[in-house]
């Protein structure tokens, strides 16, 4: 099968996220299927400087976008043997950021990326390439259904490829104003409830839910939540209405990018069967942090954007009845400043208990994971969570909220404790949160069994292999949508 996967970000070229994660495996996972699967991103200042020099030039084309007209030049690359297009437009992503700089999010997005979205049908009229799937990923992407539902639905090129949408995060729903639509060149006839319209605001998001021939998310708790009003962020009766057409789909995570056994990764690496190491990780970074060196102390771990959807109110109230516990907190996060300054006070009133480090960073991040025993997330929402799955791998036990991706993967005792991997609490309360952890540490207690359950985690298979044939079967499920 031809498939074209269109992504605003896609690791290893550009990421802030999750969705990079998720475009740069499965098009590697589809095409060890056998499959001619094709990637297109933004050409960012991050991947100019990286493959500038490697990248081959290709056709230049005018993308208008109602009263403006944009150079765009094509580029193209090899990569682990996938061919990743990228659209090149300086004017609109020769900046430092993705989405934004430290004065906020740039305020042409829905211009760059409605050119983008514009510019990847235009490159499809040259290349020797037509998709039977045009797979399309969170708002940045979803204008292409609606472009290819309206304004080229009468153009034979277009009028057999079908297309999914994929949201990974119900919370970012593309929300501009009403007078987008002119600046996309797009029909004022899209503004109404059947359309683009929320709320008196236009939601690109939603032209990719309304339009798609079959919309994704990441998981299949996630995916009964968002048609729930509590999680649905206002658009559950419409998801509501498209529940036949609508499937959650778990993501994978790459066992070699994620290996504990990978030698110079981490400081000592190690493996199932060799869980020594592990402590001295744990020995290694208590020193590194400033922590008490305490190994009986369970140490538990979060490595999280710094956002109210993870819940980290719930920890800092958790905190002072934490601390009467026989263990140390380890946070390492970036984002909203009130919150990072809450949770940075924490870590002044209990030196050698709490660290608190507020910056990204992968590496530490690794080594957080190899020193952990436990690793929290006590999300409000969480469409899938890559945290817990990295988590498991490296033997830190998760204890999480019971929600979206985290309740399809980390299995409590109490519910199937030969097949317990974690523990988890439902409610979002600090009390609920403290009995989970509380539950997890007497567990810890029991050596043996807690063994099993930290290898049982480690050994679990997260390939994307099972995902990729899983979106196969939807690619098919869309044509047939297409077709009717
Ligand atoms: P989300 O995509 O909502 O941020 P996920 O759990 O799906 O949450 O993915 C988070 C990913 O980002 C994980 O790989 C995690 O290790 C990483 N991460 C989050 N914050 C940091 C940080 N401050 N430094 C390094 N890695 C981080």
């Amino acid at each position: 099968m031809k498939i074209l996967l269109v992504a605003s970000e896609a690791a290893p070229f550009a990421k802030t996220g999750g969705l990079a994660d998720v475009a740069g495996s499965l098009p590697l996972a589809l095409r060890a299927l056998g499959h001619d699967v094709r990637l297109i991103l933004p050409w960012y200042q991050g991947v100019a400087a990286a493959h500038g020099a490697t990248a081959k030039l290709g056709p230049t084309v005018t993308v208008t976008s109602g009263i403006r007209h944009h150079s765009v030049t094509l580029r193209q690359l090899q990569h682990q043997g996938l061919t990743v297009y990228f659209v090149d437009c300086p004017e609109l992503f020769d900046r430092p950021g993705l989405y934004g700089d430290t004065a906020g999010d740039y305020p042409d997005n829905p211009e760059r990326f409605g050119v983008f979205c514009r510019a990847v049908l235009q490159a499809l009229e040259q290349l020797d390439f037509v998709p039977a799937v045009i797979h399309v990923n969170d708002w940045q992407s979803a204008l292409i259904p609606v472009l290819l539902r309206t304004e080229r639905r009468d153009d034979p090129l277009f009028a057999a490829i079908a297309t999914v949408m994929t949201i990974h995060n119900l919370g970012y729903q593309g929300l501009f104003s009403q007078d987008i639509l002119t600046t996309l060149g797009l029909s004022p006839a899209l503004y109404g409830v059947e359309g683009l319209e929320y709320f008196g605001h236009v939601s690109l998001l939603k032209g990719g839910i309304v339009f798609a021939d079959l919309v994704t998310t990441v998981s299949p708790t996630y995916c009964r939540e968002i048609q729930t009003p509590g999680l649905g962020h206002g658009f559950d009766g419409l998801l509501r209405r498209r529940a036949a057409d609508l499937h959650g789909v778990l993501n994978g995570l790459d066992p070699a990018q994620w290996n504990p056994a990978q030698a110079g990764s981490i400081p000592f690496p190690y493996s199932s069967t060799d869980l020594r190491p592990k402590g001295l990780n744990k020995r290694a970074l208590q020193r590194e942090l400033g922590l008490d060196v305490r190994p009986e102390q369970a140490l538990v771990a979060l490595v999280t954007r710094i956002d109210p959807q993870k819940g980290l109110d719930l920890v800092a109230e958790a905190a002072a009845e934490l601390m009467t516990r026989p263990l140390q907190l380890v946070l390492l996060g970036s984002g909203e400043r009130g919150l990072s300054e809450s949770l940075a006070e924490l870590g002044r009133r209990h030196p050698g208990r709490i660290s608190v480090n507020l910056h990204f960073d992968e590496g530490l991040a690794r080594r957080i994971y190899a020193a952990s025993d436990l690793f929290l997330m006590p999300s409000r929402y969480e469409p899938c969570g890559l945290g817990q799955l990295i988590a498991l791998r490296y033997g830190a036990v998760p204890v999480v909220r019971r929600t979206g991706g985290l309740a399809d993967t980390v299995i409590d005792p109490r519910d199937a404790p030969r097949l317990a991997n974690g523990f988890h609490f439902g409610p979002a309360t600090p009390e609920a949160l403290v009995e989970a952890l509380d539950r997890a540490l007497a567990a810890r207690e029991k050596r043996r069994s807690w063994l099993e359950l930290v290898r049982r985690g480690m050994n679990q298979d997260f390939s994307w292999d099972r995902s990729a044939r899983r979106y196969l079967e939807l690619y098919r499920l869309a044509m047939e949508n297409a077709r009717v």
